[in-house]
């Protein structure tokens, strides 16, 4: 049997790594190294340990080393068959780093202020006046755990209470379960349908905003429609979302009623029955919930 003391010989000596004793009496008495012979007692013997001497050493010098080829990862011990073996395992601030990163591919923040990008649902304080709508988020996440074909929210209420902040807690909360997400400022987005004439790409987008897992429609009510923009954009997304039973949350200055209102006029015509059905639609894919308190944009 070969001593443990000329393996690391021939390795420290192949690398050119100085004096192999301090070397090996380094490795072996590294504090993760002993605990995990300490805590494997029963199946390290010493010729497990010699023959894993190579990987042991390894794990003491990654451990040990400002390596940027491993950065993110850091190395473990294992028990690998008969060899104390080394694997890579991502650190925790790359796990968060990763997750961060995940939430962001996940949503498509359009037209969403960069300080609601880190809103989270937790940081939003539960006043009286939300705590209605906050119970209600609660209880849809936990159905939507568990199903995903469920009803969303439409967030009535005055200016400036918070209904973008909340629901821009809830759109960071579902895109850091993997999910894809599109939070659409309605006014910004009928304003901005021409551009899309140029290149054609009207219908993707119109199929992006209909087909995605998650869909946030904040400030409808504060559009100008066409009876186009009404009927062949939001009417087909609103169609499209409620045959699917896919969750669509809203956020309105006006109360069901007066958004009925708003849709019957367009700039040539007024037309109850078209807006009639739309209103079918929103009430089919979320129920109304008054937001209350002071206007916080003071
Ligand atoms: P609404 O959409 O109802 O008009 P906003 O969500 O835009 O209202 O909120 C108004 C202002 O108050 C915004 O600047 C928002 O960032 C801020 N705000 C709302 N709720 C909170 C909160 N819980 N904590 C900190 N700022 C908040
Ligand atoms: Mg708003």
């Amino acid at each position: 049997m070969v001593p443990i003391a000329d393996v690391i010989n021939k390795i420290v000596k192949r690398r050119n790594l100085g004096d192999p004793e301090k070397i090996q009496k380094q490795v072996l008495t590294d504090p993760s190294i002993q605990k995990f012979i300490k805590d494997h007692r029963q199946r390290v013997n010493d010729a497990m340990l010699k023959n894993s001497l190579p990987n042991l050493f390894e794990y003491y010098t990654q451990k040990h080393s400002e390596n940027k080829v491993m950065a993110g990862y850091r190395p473990e011990l294992f028990l690998n068959g008969k060899v104390i073996d080394v694997r890579y395992v991502p650190t925790t601030a790359k796990i968060a780093s990763d997750h961060e990163k995940n939430t962001e591919r996940h949503l498509q923040l359009i037209d969403l202020p960069q300080k609601l990008h880190d809103v989270r649902l937790s940081q939003v304080d539960i006043t009286k006046g939300r705590s209605e709508v906050l119970g209600l988020i609660s209880q849809f996440l936990h159905k939507y755990n568990k199903n995903v074909h469920q009803k969303g929210l439409y967030l009535s209420g005055d200016f400036g209470v918070g209904k973008t902040y909340i629901l821009a807690g809830l759109a960071n909360q579902v895109a850091a379960m993997g999910k894809n997400v599109v939070f659409l400022h309605v006014p910004t987005f009928i304003a901005g349908l021409s551009s899309h004439f140029e290149d054609n790409s009207l219908q993707s987008e119109i199929r992006r905003v209909a087909d995605c897992d998650f869909l946030i429609l904040d400030d409808i009510g504060a559009e100008t429609l066409s009876q186009w923009s009404r009927d062949d954009v939001l009417g087909v997304i609103l169609q499209s979302r409620m045959d699917n039973v896919l969750p669509t949350f809203f956020s309105s200055n006006l109360d069901m009623k007066a958004l009925q209102d708003h849709f019957k006029e367009t700039k040539n015509a007024i037309d109850p029955v078209k807006a009639a059905r739309l209103m079918e639609r929103i009430r089919f894919l979320a129920k109304e919930v008054i937001v209350s308190g002071p206007n916080r944009r003071h």
